[in-house]
């Protein structure tokens, strides 16, 4: 495959990426460097990968064609029914991946890090499957908005630790989710939850997740006579789901790629997770990337109403993406993916994820032709969001 949008052999996307790492890092992170690519492309861990993905997780997930949606906005809509996977969401694909991975690098103790504890209840029940140790480290104050999710991650065995420095959310629960995997190395795997992360990490979670498009590709001729749409859409917070969607397109010129980040109250509301409109080039997380920071480089908090998107960067292979103008990035706002969250609810009978509801939003903004074939990724399931929705007020 000719690599123009994919990683190269240094870990960089064009100018993003690479492994900007602590030296107490240095030692996990380039052993896994060295041995993931064996293990992942051995056939043996691919047959074990997608027999689990089939049996466990539900795979292949269905290609719907959204009828009533079609209608109104004058083009040909299919959803990507990743909210029909076990545990409701794409992240469920990145977890089964890494927890083979980590049982083959003889690791059996795994860290995670989690904003909503979305990754976190992946990670504890894939942790459950293969009765690995599970630490997940949670801001205290994600513990408290996120208690059912906390529920589950122990009732699955996972010991949730709440992290009380910085603001007490997401980017506190990754430092501390590092200073563990610095001292526990030797047993221990750390899962990270998207493309983000030091190299390798965006290219194995991207690896794992591009079942997505191969899926799409097996599915779509029989619909459409053709194994490529004209548009793909994905919401990006981190950028798993995106990077699935669009794996095996990236350099199929006659695909375009469309992502939705979260704009929050408002690209300029000073509110929002619009990291590629406002971001510049920086480190986070281990990653040369976009991100949103102050002029004199301090992170700035990022909102969205949707937990899974309000991440102050975005992963190093769309930064690249969007430099090099090979996809378009929209910023849909919190009233956009409500809108289009209940839109979708109402026309199609499935109650979508908020993250999801981003991607759907981009039909506000953008037209389409008749003929035009838009595969969307519908990332998760609404349940989670019901609190939200119901608070909208139920337009
Ligand atoms: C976590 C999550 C996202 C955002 O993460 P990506 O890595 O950008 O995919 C999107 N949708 C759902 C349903 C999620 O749970």
């Amino acid at each position: 495959m000719n690599k123009q949008f994919n990683i190269n052999k240094n870990g960089y996307y064009g100018e993003f990426g690479g492994a900007y790492i602590p030296e107490i890092l240095h030692s996990s992170v380039e052993n896994l460097k060295n041995v993931y690519l064996q293990i992942v492309e051995d056939s043996r861990f691919q047959e074990e990968f997608h027999a689990l993905l089939r049996d466990y997780a539900g795979r292949p997930s269905p290609l719907f064609f959204a009828n009533r949606l079609s209608r109104k906005y004058g083009c040909r809509i299919y959803l990507k029914r990743e909210d029909l996977n076990h545990t409701g969401a794409h992240k469920i694909n990145n977890t089964i991946g890494q927890i083979l991975l980590a049982r083959r690098m003889n690791k059996t103790r795994i860290i995670a890090e989690t904003g909503a504890g979305q990754h976190g209840v992946a990670t504890a029940t894939v942790c459950a499957l293969t009765d690995m140790e599970c630490v997940v480290y949670m801001g205290k104050i994600d513990m408290e908005r996120q208690k059912l999710n906390v529920r589950k991650m122990e009732m699955l065995g996972a010991k949730v630790f709440p992290v009380t420095s910085g603001n007490m959310t997401l980017k506190d629960a990754t430092n501390e989710a590092i200073r563990d995997w610095c001292c526990n190395h030797d047993n221990t795997h750390y899962i990270i939850g998207s493309t983000v992360g030091p190299h390798p990490y965006p290219d194995i979670v991207a690896r794992l997740q591009s079942v997505i498009s191969k899926e799409i590709k097996a599915q779509l001729p029989e619909k459409e006579g053709r194994d490529y749409p004209d548009y793909l859409v994905a919401c990006v917070g981190g950028g798993s789901n995106a990077a699935g969607t669009i794996y095996e397109y990236l350099d199929d010129l006659r695909v375009k790629i469309i992502l939705a980040e979260a704009a929050g109250k408002g690209v300029d509301s000073g509110e929002s997770a619009a990291t590629v409109q406002l971001g510049t080039v920086g480190v986070i997380h281990g990653a040369k990337t976009l991100l949103m920071q102050t002029a004199d480089g301090q992170i700035e908090e990022p909102y969205s109403i949707s937990a899974g998107l309000d991440y102050p960067g975005i992963g190093p292979m769309h930064a690249h993406l969007a430099k090099t103008s090979r996809c378009e990035v929209l910023a849909i706002d919190d009233a956009e993916a409500l809108d289009a969250a209940f839109e979708l609810t109402r026309m199609e009978g499935i109650i979508p994820a908020l993250e999801s509801a981003h991607a759907l939003g981009i039909f506000g903004k953008k037209q389409f032709k008749p003929e035009d074939v838009v595969v969307v990724c519908l990332s998760g399931r609404g349940d989670k969001d019901m609190e939200t929705y119901i608070k909208s007020g139920m337009r």
